[in-house]
């Protein structure tokens, strides 16, 4: 029987009461690696307590000295970074370079966490009115929690506690219960490089740990990522507390092929977007919509570079290409999305159900798939995917396949492929979403950028990283002087 996992709270290990508990899985074998408790009500209020208890005295460390302990978080991060990548890949299947990229995402917030005490200046204007200066401040919120999906065990929960943590918040990270480790080790290191108890707290747990991190009367904060609906709820309930919300939502990628586009590049950018992380990406490129004779080309190249993509166990193999899904629900429900596509009659050219696998294994595999001359009344037009399953869309012109992409009810991200800078131009102006890539598969932005989705794809004002994410967690104080 694989272990049961603890809480993290007050920076120790905290025994949970229940004996309820789901499984994590290694999903490139099929494997139980560890139970991770259902959670309860009772455990969040010990991690908010143990985060409520350190505010005060966290709030007051200067940011200089909250800065030096992110400089050696990230030092300790890079020191353990192929260890956190490996326990990536072993929870969540992704290849190892895939969990580098993941990793890497990550300690890239760490880094611009690092430059907090620019990032928190404030503002003065001198003699507002005659004998008054003006000058704003930034203060925390208080305690902020993280709730995050499966697809990216290392850098989700990092777009948030090292910059809530870096102006002077305390936090509660609930990890997905499909990926809980590497979480609980993030935090651990976080102890190590000095950061006090409490100031970083994990609590397990699903919709009922969810509820109680909801209603809780301290809490200030929260950042939500993961599917449409949930991210909804969260935002409308968490609000409707008074709490401020940031909730990332799914998504559907559209990515137009111009006639002109290099197929080479194009190609290799598509099948990353579309295949990498299993499609199991909130920016994988799912849909391509061709534009006017291109088609025939492009879906050439691509039957031929998926027929050499190498799918298998990620564990074992560096050299494979693609790994598994999560767990089998996942595969249930892409191989739902693979049956339904056949049967509303689009064409089904590469067929993932069919997969040959580097290293026979138990793991949750599915091949790559693409289906060609998909409408948009289908479900695999409509829906987010979230597998390895690429559609193509047939269209004439520029106007036609951006009024296809922007009949999306998502805003995640969107990218053209053309050697032509005035059609990018107007691809970059007219698509309605907030992340834009030109000639660039994944058009994920870095660090010191907001994560900017749009639509269904973001409910709130403020997103993650960047001068955003100062913003989303603290709060402006306006002080005016007179001195006589
Ligand atoms: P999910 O919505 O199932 O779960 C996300 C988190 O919410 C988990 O911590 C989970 O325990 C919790 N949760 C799930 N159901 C809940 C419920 N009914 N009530 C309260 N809490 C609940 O998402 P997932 O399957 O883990 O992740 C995949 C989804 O996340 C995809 O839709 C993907 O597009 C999205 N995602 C979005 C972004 C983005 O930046 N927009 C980034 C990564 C992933």
């Amino acid at each position: 029987m694989a272990t049961l996992i603890k809480n993290y709270i007050g920076g120790e290990w905290a025994s949970v009461e229940t004996m309820e508990a789901t499984p994590v899985y290694n999903p490139s074998r099929g494997e139980v690696i560890a139970q991770v408790p259902a959670g309860s009500a009772d455990e969040v209020n010990q991690a908010v307590a143990a985060a409520r208890a350190a505010f005060p005295a966290w709030a007051e460390v200067p940011a200089v000295e909250r800065a030096r302990i992110l400089f050696r978080y990230k030092q300790l991060l890079e020191e353990n970074f192929e260890s956190l990548a490996r326990g990536v890949t072993r929870e969540h299947g992704k290849t190892i370079e895939e969990a580098r990229g993941d990793v890497r995402r990550g300690v890239e917030v760490v880094e611009l966490a690092c430059a907090i005490p620019s990032l928190l200046m404030g503002q003065t204007l001198a003699n507002v009115a005659r004998g008054i200066d003006g000058q704003l401040e930034r203060y925390p919120l208080g305690v902020c929690v993280g709730i995050t999906p499966f697809n990216f065990p290392a850098m989700v929960p990092m777009w948030m506690f090292p910059i809530a943590i870096a102006c002077g918040n305390t936090f509660v990270l609930k990890p997905s219960p499909k990926v809980p480790l590497t979480a609980l080790r993030l935090a651990e290191l976080a102890t190590q490089a000095g950061l006090p108890g409490g100031v970083l707290n994990v609590v397990h747990g699903g919709k009922e740990a969810v509820e109680a991190l909801l209603r809780h009367p301290e809490v200030a904060a929260i950042s939500f990522v993961g599917s449409t609906p949930v991210a909804k709820y969260i935002y409308q309930t968490g609000t409707a507390q008074g709490k401020r919300v940031q909730a990332a939502g799914g998504a559907k990628n559209f990515m137009i092929v111009m006639p002109d586009a290099d197929l080479e590049t194009t190609t290799s950018a598509i099948m990353g977007s579309a295949f990498g992380c299993s499609g199991q990406r909130c920016m994988a490129g799912s849909m391509a919509v061709t534009v006017g004779r291109v088609v025939g080309p492009l879906l050439e190249h691509l039957d031929r570079a998926a027929a050499s993509l190498r799918v298998g166990p990620t564990d074992s193999d560096n050299s494979v290409a693609m790994g598994p899904l999560i767990d089998p629900a996942a595969k249930n429900r892409v191989l739902g999305y693979l049956n339904s596509g056949v049967e509303e009659g689009a064409s089904l050219r590469t067929d993932g159900r069919k997969i040959v696998l580097a290293e026979q294994s138990n793991g949750f595999f599915l091949g790559p798939s693409i289906f060609d001359r998909v409408q948009p009344g289908m479900r695999l037009a409509q829906d987010e995917i979230f597998g390895p399953v690429l559609t193509v869309m047939r269209t004439e012109d520029l106007g036609e396949a951006l009024a296809r992409a922007n009949q999306s009810p998502y805003g995640n991200g969107a990218v053209i492929f053309t050697r032509d800078g005035g059609v990018a131009r107007r691809f970059a102006r007219e698509i309605q979403c907030g992340m834009v890539g030109i000639n660039v598969g994944v058009p994920a932005p870095m660090a010191v950028f907001p994560f900017a989705g749009w639509n269904q794809s973001f409910f709130g004002d403020l997103h993650v990283q960047g001068s955003e994410g100062i913003q989303f967690y603290t709060r402006n104080k306006v002080i005016l002087s007179r001195w006589s």
